[in-house]
């Protein structure tokens, strides 16, 4: 498999001073057009860094994206570095002059001599027009590997990149690989526990297990790469069928399924009616719930139940503080079959509203389930 490798450039992404978005959606085109996606790297403006990442990175990878750093001024280093990883100096294009003067002309601006700069491209690179800024962005091709720079602002990024990279490193790098997905969603188990009941499947090179924990919810990924299709879901199958077989009553949904729609289903299967009675401090639950009731009584009478076979579930939500925790009391009754729950919180308070949700629903699931 080909191995990429991000490097993104910017002094304020090392200060903190904005999320690097550039990486996430890079590192998930990659995955997407098969590649292996080794390492992502962040480096400050500094040419002498930047360019002894490029260098090493042109040891160990088959492509290399870069982002940011291609603007006007003397801060932005990436044309110098580049050309200083490959021994080369960086030459002057008066086409991307033109290119850069038209578009200015199309804000109805004049370029400042600073602009000359983004003219000048390494003496190895070919460039690629920026039709939605001023920074044009190059790639070079050596000894096999294909290296692009990119401008930093994530909307011209992503246009450049889906424009223009996509189509040439699938001429210059075909992976001839897909990478398929499945995620297994599950509520009340925790991440550690699962972690043991799985563990040897989490060590797996093709396809790969990982974990994603929420608050009170936990999924699994399986992602499999292959040439085809059929190929990834023939990976995945085992895979998934150890897992089933492992957590089946705690797995509730599978890929874009979510709890509400889970749960909204298996009401209206059982001919449900929920009563519920929810302290004011959730109301957001309060809404979710009422949201929830709404959509299974108009399934229900979509469906035409009958009404004397109606399941009536209430359901009764508790608060109640201790030490510095608060413990959350989810009972559940049918008529002829009780549940209840309690749950501690102790996490940061960002979390409350998702770990509310998570809990409650998870306890109507299991007791649904029942
Ligand atoms: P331009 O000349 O079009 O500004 P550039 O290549 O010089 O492009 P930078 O100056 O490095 O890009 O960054 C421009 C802006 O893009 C930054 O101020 C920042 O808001 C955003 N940006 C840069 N890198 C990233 C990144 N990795 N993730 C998200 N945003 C980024």
């Amino acid at each position: 498999m080909a191995i990429a490798e991000i490097i993104t450039i910017g002094t304020e992404l090392l200060l903190g001073e904005i999320p690097d978005t550039n990486s996430q959606y890079l590192a998930k085109a990659l995955n997407d057009e098969g590649f292996d996606v080794f390492r992502v790297s962040t480096v400050g403006d500094n040419v002498t860094r930047i360019s002894q990442v490029i260098r090493e990175a042109l040891q160990r990878s088959d492509l290399i994206i870069t982002t940011g750093g291609l603007g006007p001024t003397i801060d932005d280093p990436t044309r110098d570095a580049v050309a200083l990883a490959f021994d080369v100096s960086t030459v002057y294009h008066e086409e991307l002059w033109e290119q850069i003067e038209a578009r200015f002309r199309g804000f109805n601006r004049l370029p400042t001599e600073n602009n000359q700069r983004q003219a000048y491209i390494p003496a190895n690179a070919t460039a690629i027009e920026n039709e939605v800024g001023t920074a044009p962005a190059f790639y070079i091709t050596h000894q096999g590997t294909f290296l692009c720079s990119l401008p930093g602002v994530p909307s011209e990024m992503r246009f450049l990149f889906a424009k223009h990279v996509k189509p040439l490193i699938r001429e210059y790098l075909p992976t001839n690989a897909i990478l398929l997905t499945t995620i297994i969603h599950t509520i009340g188990i925790g991440e550690s526990h699962i972690d043991q009941l799985i563990g040897n499947l989490e060590q797996l090179q093709n396809p790969t297990v990982g974990l994603a924990a929420h608050m009170g919810s936990v999924d699994i990924r399986i992602s499999a790469k292959a040439h085809d299709t059929k190929s990834a879901q023939e990976m995945i199958q085992p895979v998934l069928k150890s897992i089933q077989a492992l957590l089946g009553k705690y797995i509730y949904g599978y890929d874009q399924q979510t709890l509400s729609t889970v749960l909204r289903d298996l009401l209206v299967d059982q001919n449900c009616i929920m009563v519920f009675r929810i302290p004011p401090e959730l109301s957001k639950l309060d809404n979710t719930l009422a949201q929830l009731q709404l959509e299974v009584a108009e399934n229900l009478d979509k469906n035409q139940y009958n009404n004397t076979n109606r399941r009536y579930i209430k359901m009764d939500i508790t608060l109640h503080p201790i030490d510095k925790k608060t413990r959350l009391t989810v009972s559940l009754n049918d008529g002829s079959t009780n549940s209840a729950e309690d749950f501690t919180f102790s996490n940061d308070i960002s979390a409350f509203d998702e770990w509310v949700f998570n809990r409650t629903m998870g306890s109507l699931y299991q007791f649904l389930k029942q």
